[in-house]
């Protein structure tokens, strides 16, 4: 069974608990340092990114998190996670900086505006929902990066390799088909 890490600083971390599980992983509250041992991949939720950055801080995660990325552990960053694995932040100085993309906050207004599309994602399936919050999207990608959705002429998902990384929450939907392409495909 693979186990699979969520940070749990803040955010949606339940309804991605209850997605892993219903793939049949175990999943792992991510709290402290040694809650990153033995996990096969980990999930960096939506949510409020600065809070989530200082939250990293005070529980000294940024470091060992940013060591595993490097290392090649596979991350799933949604909304808000998204934003802390992004090499660079438009108008922002980055967090864990380790994957090739660059990110705009905000991008869709705010929580008023949030909207539900259904997506189609070559790789992965057609029609596929996709729940948009305060959403961030992806303005660029580097070299070896793999453009996987796109909403009206905007990068919604993408892979750097061990790397996925989304606008939107596929957690908030009961479409699991986004969260099984990362722990069968990439993990
Ligand atoms: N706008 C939020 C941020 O900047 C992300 C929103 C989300 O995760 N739903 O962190």
């Amino acid at each position: 069974m693979k186990r699979i890490g969520v940070l749990a600083l803040q955010g949606a971390v339940r309804e991605h608990v209850q997605m892993l599980e219903a793939l049949g992983c175990e999943a792992v509250l991510v709290k402290h340092r040694q809650d990153l041992m033995k996990i096969d991949g980990l999930i960096l939720p939506g949510g409020e990114s600065t809070t989530m950055r200082k939250l990293l801080d005070r529980f000294e995660l940024l470091e060992p998190i940013q060591n595993l990325a490097q290392q090649g552990l596979p991350m799933f960053g949604t909304c808000a996670g998204l934003i802390l694995l992004a090499n660079n932040l438009v108008g922002d100085k980055p967090h864990l900086a380790v994957m090739n993309v660059t990110v705009a906050r905000n991008s869709y207004g705010r929580q008023v505006d949030s909207f539900e599309i259904k997506v189609d994602i070559p790789k992965i399936g057609n029609a596929i929902p996709a729940v948009f919050i305060r959403a961030p999207h992806i303005e660029a990608v580097g070299q070896d990066v793999e453009v996987l959705a796109q909403h009206e002429g905007r990068i919604i998902l993408a892979q750097d390799g061990h790397l996925l990384g989304c606008s939107f929450h596929p957690e908030l939907t009961a479409d699991t088909r986004i969260l099984e392409y990362f722990v069968v495909s990439i993990v």
